[in-house]
C-alpha cells in the first residue's frame, strides 16, 4: 500500500493537482498519492496504484516522457496509461 497524503498548500503536488483539476496524483519521484481535499476511494486508490506500476515499468522519466507522449496524441481519456489505470479503477 503507498503511502497516502493530503497536498500541502501551495506546494508543487497542490499546485499540480489543481492545475490538473483532479482529486488524486502519484508523485512520480517518491511514488507517494497526494490528494487535494477529499482523502480518495478505493477505485481511486487503484486508479494510482496501476499508475506507480506503470512508473516502475518504464521508469521515472520514461514514464513521463511516455504518458505525455500519449497525451499528445490521444488525449487525456484515449491516452493508453490512463485506459489502463481506468481499467484498474473499475475491476478492483
Ligand atoms: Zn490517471
Amino acid at each position: 500500500m503507498p503511502t497516502i497524503v493530503k497536498a500541502r498548500k501551495y506546494s508543487i503536488q497542490w499546485f499540480l493537482l489543481r492545475r490538473m483539476g483532479s482529486s488524486a496524483l502519484v508523485d512520480v519521484f517518491n511514488l507517494k498519492i497526494y490528494y487535494l481535499k477529499t482523502y480518495p476511494s478505493p477505485a481511486l486508490i487503484r486508479h494510482e496504484c496501476k499508475h506507480i506500476e506503470q512508473i516502475k515499468r518504464y521508469g521515472k522519466l520514461g514514464y513521463l516522457a511516455l504518458w505525455n507522449y500519449y497525451n499528445a496524441l490521444y488525449g487525456y481519456d484515449n491516452n493508453p496509461l490512463e485506459l489502463e489505470a481506468k481499467a484498474a479503477e473499475a475491476g478492483g
